[in-house]
């Protein structure tokens, strides 16, 4: 007979998203269940969260999605109180460095129109002309520049699997459980609730379950027939040397789309793959052409001190796309309300975990949302097919 045991709350993943949630809603007083979160591989080899680039920057277009890095901010900077178990101090390497967009003639526009957006819910960041930008970051080439927006706090990057390794032991210091175990099977079960089928043979029941699966995020809604519009979609990030210093190097993107950022003496850098060479699926193999074709290029012109780099390594992650408007679905199905999602985040859910986890834990609580309205990621806008646009994705 195989075990059959019962959760309050079953979080499907325990990636950085669902342990953000077990540690909100283990350390709220005003819940006293039992959450056990499920997680297929807790070496973490391929989940997002490891293979993350980790940035927060409140250079968003939409409002929510600047409010819950603010959030992120707040949290980062109190994690010691938050997070620390045992007095243990929380390492999370943070580099408070900015990020540097850059438009072209084209992008100005809609730069300052976010600018103003960020500026207005208090993101301390600054337009810059191209005689600005030369001054204050001078290995910078400027051609074809016609702004950037840089955010002089608030905004720069943390080491993502500490964040997730700080999340997962204070949730289990307060009492949530997790379990070595891949979920295979969903149901709705007879008497409420679902039943839960896992590869280590047990079985759990569930009075709420939580999918915080990541890029398999639309795999877990399908076993229980629902068509979440959430897809795999490969990432490459290249790691180089470059022997010039690039003093005070924020996190730069290109109007292209490049980025890079310094990390440990080295540079992280990307992009992702035109439209039309951005297939669905879990593929981890390196890929250079992307590099030699795109990214070095862009590079080498708008910092030319890239022109002499050497390429270390790279290592190929998964974003998890929402193919409507690549935006998060956040909170109940709305016809089983006990099914809440938390997934298709792109190249922002590390820093949307903490705004998520307290949102998702809330939902479970109290039935609403009370620290911050995310109704309107909600899942009814798919059917409706009513995108949330975010116009700064990286
Ligand atoms: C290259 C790259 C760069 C990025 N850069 C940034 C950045 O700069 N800033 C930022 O905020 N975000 C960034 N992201 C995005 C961020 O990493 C993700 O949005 C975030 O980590 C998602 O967390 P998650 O918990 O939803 O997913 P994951 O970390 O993938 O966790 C999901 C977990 O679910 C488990 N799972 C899946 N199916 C099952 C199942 N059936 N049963 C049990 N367990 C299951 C998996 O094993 C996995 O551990 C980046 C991502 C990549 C790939």
């Amino acid at each position: 007979m195989p075990d059959m045991k019962t959760a309050d709350v079953a979080i499907v993943g325990g990636g950085v998203i669902g342990s953000a949630c077990a540690f909100f809603l283990a350390r709220n007083p005003d819940f006293a269940g039992r959450v056990v979160v499920l997680e297929r591989d807790p070496t973490y080899e391929r989940c997002s969260t490891a293979r993350s680039v980790g940035g927060i920057r409140q250079q968003f277009s939409n409002p929510e999605n600047i409010r819950m890095s603010q959030f992120a901010i707040e949290f980062v900077r109190d994690v010691q109180s938050e997070l620390s178990v045992d007095d243990d101090p929380v390492d999370l390497s943070f580099v408070e460095g900015g990020y540097l967009f850059l438009a072209s003639p084209e992008g100005q526009s809609v730069l300052a129109d976010n600018a103003r957006t960020q500026i207005g819910l208090g993101a301390d960041v600054v337009s810059l002309t191209p005689q600005e930008l030369s001054q204050r970051f001078p290995w910078l080439n400027t051609d074809g520049l016609a702004a950037g927006v840089f955010g002089q706090s608030g905004e720069g990057w943390i080491d993502p699997y500490s964040l997730l390794m700080a999340f997962r032991r204070k949730a289990r210091a307060l009492g949530a459980e997790y379990r070595s175990a891949a979920v295979t099977g969903l149901a709705r079960s007879d008497t409420g609730g679902f039943a839960l089928t896992l590869s280590d043979g047990g079985r759990l029941s569930a009075g709420t379950v939580i999918n915080a699966a990541g890029p398999q995020a639309g795999a877990v809604a399908a076993m229980l027939g629902i068509a979440l519009p959430v897809v795999p979609r490969k990432r490459m990030v290249y790691v180089i040397d470059c022997r010039t210093p690039i003093d005070n190097c924020p996190l730069l993107v290109d109007p292209t789309g490049v980025y890079v950022r310094p990390e440990s003496g080295q540079y992280i850098c990307g992009t992702a793959p035109p439209a039309d060479a951005d297939p669905d699926g879990e593929d981890f193999t390196e890929d250079y052409s992307l590099f030699e074709e795109i990214v070095w290029p862009t590079l080498a012109h708008r910092i030319p001190a890239f022109e002499a780099i050497k390429l270390q390594r790279a290592w190929a992650g998964l974003y998890a796309v929402n193919t409507l408007d690549q935006n998060a679905i956040l909170g109940p199905h709305p016809d089983m309300p006990d099914f809440l999602f938390a997934n298709g985040f792109s190249g922002h859910g590390l820093q949307k975990s903490p705004a998520v986890g307290r949102a998702i834990s809330e939902l479970v609580i109290y039935g609403a949302y009370r620290s911050l309205d995310l109704t309107r990621f909600g899942f009814d806008r798919i059917g409706r097919n009513d995108p949330i646009p975010e116009i700064n994705v990286v």
